[in-house]
């Protein structure tokens, strides 16, 4: 199938919402990563308001860790987003594969996350959908994060935590607690990523998750406890920066442009080898 000059043929990867297909720009042979995604899935006032919006935000994010955004073609029914193509897999199915582990090898991707998402926090943009899932690596081992914005536009319902549920999150272990107990208040985006971020390092550092629960009802009791185990092997710096990331007070929470002063953070920390 043809769309604008680009050739689309096998599908890369499958989303909540999008399906991903790999798509050769016919005029120069460049390969892109194109997001399809039903317009009906889509609140029309939220296609015609915030969709171009967070599409207009994308376009102007340019950072080695978030996948750049080339262009955006519509049809009627559809809306093509033509992303950088990368590569290298999921973040866990990749370090699966090299057989990467240890504190180390977790900062080094925790670091490139951090950046990518500061940066973003820094132009008032928020990712609101972080999970293993959202974090590709390219062929050089670079981490670049994906599905920006999407979550914020997606057909919505009153309840906040079914929504998350059953739409944006496929699973709600990496959403903050204000947003699965929201009543339909307001929550601070820039928090909301420090959570998530939170719960992934945890998983790249401990392998399994820090609150489970066969539904959301006791997820929800999982987080109210928030009772972490924290295994002896991990240092003491580690463990204090999860303890900051994973604090259920938002207002308390670390952001994440103070995670960059960390000391577990700045071990081997190149600032700036991640702008443009
Ligand atoms: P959704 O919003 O529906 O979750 P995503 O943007 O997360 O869709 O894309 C779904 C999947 O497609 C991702 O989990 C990933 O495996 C793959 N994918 C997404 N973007 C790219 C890309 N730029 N390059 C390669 N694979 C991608
Ligand atoms: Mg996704």
């Amino acid at each position: 199938m043809k769309v604008g000059r680009y050739q689309l043929t096998t599908t890369i990867g499958q989303g909540t919402f999008g399906r991903v297909k790999l798509g050769i720009d016919t005029t120069t042979g460049k390969e892109y990563a194109v997001k399809i995604m039903n317009k009906h899935d889509i609140v029309e006032r939220e296609l015609t308001t915030n969709v171009r919006r967070e599409i207009g935000i994308m376009k102007q994010l340019n950072h080695r860790n978030i996948v750049g955004l080339h262009e955006v073609l519509s049809s009627t029914r559809k809306i093509y987003m033509v992303m950088d193509l990368v590569s290298g897999g999921e973040l866990f199915t990749h370090m699966e594969k090299t057989g990467e582990g240890g504190e180390e090898a977790c900062r080094k991707y925790f670091q490139q996350m951090v950046d990518g998402l500061d940066y973003c926090h820094r132009r008032g943009v928020c990712h609101r959908d972080l999970k293993p899932e959202n974090l590709l690596i390219n062929e050089s081992d670079v981490l670049k994060i994906t599905d920006f914005g999407v979550s914020a536009v997606v057909r919505s319902s009153a309840d906040g935590a079914m929504q998350m549920l059953h739409t944006a999150c496929g699973t709600p272990y990496y959403c903050a607690p204000e947003i699965l107990t929201s009543r339909g208040e307001g929550y601070d985006g820039i928090k909301i990523d420090s959570w998530s971020a939170g719960v992934i390092l945890y998983r790249l550092l401990v392998g399994s998750l820090p609150f489970k629960g066969q539904s959301l009802a006791q997820l929800i009791v999982a987080l109210e406890k928030n009772d972490v185990h924290y295994p002896s092997t991990l240092s003491p710096a580690a463990v204090d920066l999860l303890r900051n990331l994973l604090e259920r007070d938002a207002q308390y929470r670390i952001s994440l442009h103070d995670v960059k002063k960390h000391p577990w953070f700045v071990v081997k920390y190149e600032e700036n080898k991640a702008y443009f």
